[in-house]
């Protein structure tokens, strides 16, 4: 089986046709949100509601209870428009490497401030922590570290200052990328144990933090870096190296600098294209559903802080 990435675009003129003003952004959220319909908290069983013309809420026909789609959401409070909104996100899902705020401050018409708490805001949803653990009984999945970090703090990674980001990568299956406190071996096989399921055939390099993992339930190949042998067979972590590659290309090219405190939200936007790069429908949709996980982003808009 030899599946190509298909990265299913969905056409702008589409895009448009489907979401040309709030009130259509507004009806697909409720939708979204209430597929079977709104359950009223004074009636106590799903009504009926009607569109509120002068708000963004809907009410019930009954008692005129409202309520707010946007609540709890991304949208929440925000006086940028909804469609505005799904623009944004339109853009942001529309290539592989990811979109800056500038990019969407110049597309959007918005302001660099907004732009930038949208794309923070939209990027705080993408997280696939919950997705379970991958690999299994036959399965293969490479492990590797890399590291972030400003030139000053060295411009090597194991054994500098730089952050560290761990992954675990399923070949032909999903990545999990964490930035790391440190690249000890307790720290890693902390991170495997968690995200990688047991009789799971492993391959890493010969960091000596990697010692130890078939004493863990796993079958573990080893790659000879330090020796500058890179295959052998199947022993090699080319996988996990071309994510790392395509998010430093990403980055270095369009985020420029990135803070530590954000960098796990910017490998959780890159493993979130990297895991649906075989999806059917338009990684638009991908995002934009993400809309439905409100506790999540209310917890992250608190602590988001300004630019600069
Ligand atoms: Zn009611």
């Amino acid at each position: 089986m030899n599946r190509k990435p298909k990265m299913q675009r969905f056409p702008l003129k589409a895009f448009q046709t489907q979401f040309p003003d709030d009130a259509a952004c507004l009806e697909w959220l409720k939708n979204r949100l209430y597929p079977d319909g709104i359950f009223c908290k004074n009636c106590e069983q799903i009504t009926k509601h009607y569109r509120v013309a002068s708000r963004p809420s809907y009410c019930c026909e009954h008692c005129g209870n409202h309520v707010h789609p946007t609540a709890d959401t991304i949208f929440h409070k925000s006086p940028t428009p909804l469609t505005t909104w799904f623009y944004a996100i339109y853009l942001m899902s529309a290539t592989r490497c990811g979109i800056s705020a500038k990019q969407i401050e110049r597309e959007t018409g918005v302001t660099y401030k907004t732009a930038w708490r949208m794309f923070k805001q939209i990027r705080s949803m993408l997280g696939d922590e919950k997705s379970g653990p991958i690999g299994g009984f036959n399965r293969k999945v490479e492990m590797d570290e890399t590291y972030y970090g400003s030139r000053s703090e060295g411009t090597r990674g194991r054994g500098t200052k730089k952050t560290p980001v761990v992954g675990m990568v399923q070949r032909k299956g999903q990545v999990r990328a964490f930035v790391a406190a440190d690249v000890k071996a307790d720290t890693l096989r902390g991170l495997i144990k968690e995200h990688v399921l047991p009789k799971s055939t492993v391959f890493t390099d010969d960091f000596r933090s990697y010692n130890g993992l078939d004493a863990r339930g796993y079958t573990h190949h080893r790659i000879n870096h330090s020796e500058r042998v890179y295959v052998a067979g199947d022993v090699h972590t080319n996988t996990i190296e071309g994510f790392w590659s395509l998010v430093k290309r990403g980055i270095g090219g369009v985020y420029h600098s990135v803070g530590r405190d954000y960098l796990q939200t910017y490998f959780d936007e890159y493993s979130f294209r990297y895991n649906r790069r075989f999806d059917e429908q338009p990684m638009f949709w991908s995002f934009l559903q993400q809309v439905e996980k409100r506790d999540a982003v209310v917890r992250q808009t608190e602590s988001i802080p300004e630019p600069f």
